[in-house]
């Protein structure tokens, strides 16, 4: 079966891979020159579940995610994989109440997921922190821009292709990955699609931030050393759409960072930033499933700030609904309702 992809973001690429591996024909258009130069260019991401303080859909889908994405991790090369861990800081009261019960009622392993009292955390991350920590050992980092060129390894992909109108692609089914780009077609313009801007920041490092050996999580987050600098990120603006740098966004960055991890305060020099534009559903929670079923067209988008580790599931699920359950993923009904573009139907 001929599945046509529209868009070369990790949410087309992952579609790409996943369909390749289950026996499909994917082929890829994308607008631009190259893949990767909207919101998946960036060089560095951090693969984090998104944390509920119960179960249900969400913690179903991102804890499938985030285990998936660890096995496909390792057997890609070239995407920049470090499974560094990932410190997340108690900074506010409403994270002191959820990340505990995120701990009992995700039911993870002690070495996957547990609390961490300040100098237990200091002692991970190899430098000193004022506040206790969520610690996931096996999260990290990955470079999104890197992932999609793996994922379309050996697939036929258009570059230099925007396409305008569905009726002109050949091929039994379409999955629409374009980001904000979707609500131009009339199939998926009744998507309640926002977009946010974000900036990351790349920042001279000190012998002192230097020794960090995990991703630090406070409300923006910051990575240890690659290529010789720290990644600092990342603004979250919902007013804004578009991709130019700002300064100031790179001030509140680091202004963020000096805040709550200390080793990192006089560290002010900027050596690079990216910016670009993340697609969102009201409900925060990606859209992924049939548009119209009877035509085949699918979407896959939404995926907001873990579009690492979303995409990734998502195109597991549509794997799943074009091969007729033979891809072999299991999803909860409730799951794919909450998924579902059908759900802004009221
Ligand atoms: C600053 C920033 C930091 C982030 N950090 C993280 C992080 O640490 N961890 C994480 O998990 N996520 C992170 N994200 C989110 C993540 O990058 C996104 O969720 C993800 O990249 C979305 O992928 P996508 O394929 O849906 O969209 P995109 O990457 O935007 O891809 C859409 C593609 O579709 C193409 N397109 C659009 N219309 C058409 C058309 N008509 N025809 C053909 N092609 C078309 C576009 O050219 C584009 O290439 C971050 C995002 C930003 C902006």
């Amino acid at each position: 079966m001929r599945v046509a992809i529209l868009g070369g973001g990790l949410a087309g690429t992952a579609c790409a891979y996943m369909f390749k591996r289950h026996g499909l024909e994917p082929v890829l258009y994308e607008a631009a020159e190259s893949l990767a130069l909207a919101a998946s260019g960036n060089s560095v991401g951090l693969y984090n579940p998104r944390f509920t303080a119960g179960r249900g859909p969400e913690q179903e889908f991102y804890a499938a995610a985030f285990f998936e994405a660890l096995k496909l991790f390792e057997s890609l090369p070239g995407i920049d994989w470090n499974p560094c861990g990932a410190l997340h800081l108690v900074n506010d009261d409403k994270k002191a109440k959820r990340f505990p019960q995120t701990v009992q009622s995700w039911g993870w392993g002690e070495h996957e997921m547990r609390m961490l009292s300040a100098p237990e955390a200091s002692e991970v991350a190899g430098v000193a922190l004022a506040f206790p920590a969520l610690y996931l050992a096996r999260s990290g980092t990955v470079s999104p821009r890197k992932l999609c060129g793996a994922y379309a390894q050996g697939v036929e992909v258009h570059l230099n292709h925007p396409v305008a109108d569905l009726s002109t692609i050949k091929a039994d089914a379409i999955v629409l990955t374009g980001g904000m780009g979707l609500v131009k077609f009339p199939e998926a313009a009744h998507l309640p699609l926002k977009p946010v801007r974000g900036q990351i920041t790349y920042i001279e490092a000190s012998e002192e931030s230097a020794k960090l050996r995990c991703t630090i999580g406070y409300g923006g987050y910051v990575t240890p050393l690659i290529d010789g600098v720290h990644c600092v990120g990342s603004t979250f603006q919902r007013w804004l759409d578009h991709s130019e740098i700002i300064g100031q966004d790179d001030l509140d960055n680091i202004l963020k960072l000096h805040e709550h991890v200390h080793a990192f305060r006089g560290l002010h020099t900027v050596e690079g930033q990216r910016a670009a534009v993340r697609t969102t559903a009201p409900d925060n929670f990606p859209v992924v499933g049939a548009l119209d079923a009877g035509r085949r067209i699918y979407v896959s988008t939404a995926h907001g700030s873990h579009g690492i580790l979303s995409s990734l599931r998502a195109a597991q699920l549509l794997a799943q609904l074009l091969t007729g359950g033979q891809a072999g993923y299991a999803f909860s009904g409730e799951l794919m309702g909450a998924l579902s573009p059908g759900r802004f139907a009221n």
